[in-house]
């Protein structure tokens, strides 16, 4: 039998190649580098951080400066297949992001995938914008402006196991929720910090093998410490 798994998968740096929120944003807005220097010396939350940068963004977001946006950045090469894999193996996939619909929908339709469902935080209508953060929970404290964790949770049937791809500060509580973890850069960190289980990769290739390995092999199984806080979390939200 078939597994049922719920995949879950971060976008900037994990599906794009870089953090094609910090460069939306230093092209965009006029107060990116002080901005970002304050958010890195802890002088502001992630959510103080976009609210600065949104509101200072001067340039005009319409299909033309969103598309011209998304065709100068790349996708992991094996990201469309592995789209293709998840279909096939009925195992739902959801990107999660920190970052904002406004490019993550220009880049998604660029590549043919705006059928996968996405959550990420949006913007006003009405300029000077403002950012609007549907997905915040005011009870985590976590470093994201909308924590993923309550999404990831609600949107996983119960009977499925969590899956969980990520690269950054914005995964850690999502992923340390999760079942199944692939992580590189700051998120393998945190991981490997907090004995966390995962699978290093560096693209989707490797998530691709190592999960069918570890299909084959009958290696999925519920991580009794996240199934720990999934429990925890539910009852305190
Ligand atoms: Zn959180």
């Amino acid at each position: 039998m078939p597994q049922n798994l719920s995949v879950f998968c971060d976008f900037d740096g994990t599906i794009t190649t870089i953090d094609t929120g910090d460069a939306f944003f230093e092209e965009f807005s006029s107060d990116f580098e002080r901005s970002m220097q304050r958010l890195v010396q802890g002088n502001d939350t992630v959510r103080e951080y976009y609210k600065r940068v949104v509101t200072t963004i001067e340039t005009t977001l319409n299909e033309d400066t969103l598309n011209h946006f998304a065709q100068r950045y790349q996708i992991d090469a094996y990201f469309t297949e592995f789209v293709r894999f998840c279909q096939q193996m009925s195992f739902p996939l959801t990107i999660v992001s920190d970052g904002f619909k406004e490019y993550i929908k220009a880049i998604l339709q660029l590549h043919g995938l705006e059928h996968i469902p996405f959550f990420a935080n949006t913007m006003t209508a009405t300029y000077p914008l403002q950012p609007i953060f549907p997905f915040a929970s005011e009870s985590c404290t976590c470093f994201c402006a909308s924590c993923k964790r309550n999404i990831v949770m609600e949107q996983t049937p119960p009977e499925h196991l969590i899956v969980y791809i990520g690269d950054g500060h914005s995964d850690m509580c999502a992923a340390s929720h999760a079942d199944i973890i692939f992580a590189k850069g700051a998120l393998a960190s945190y991981c490997s910090m907090e004995r966390i289980p995962h699978y290093p990769y560096r693209t989707f290739f490797d998530v691709m093998r190592l999960m069918k390995s570890a299909i084959e092999q009958k290696k999925i199984r519920p991580r009794h410490q996240a199934v720990l806080l999934r429990k925890k979390a539910y009852e305190t939200e």
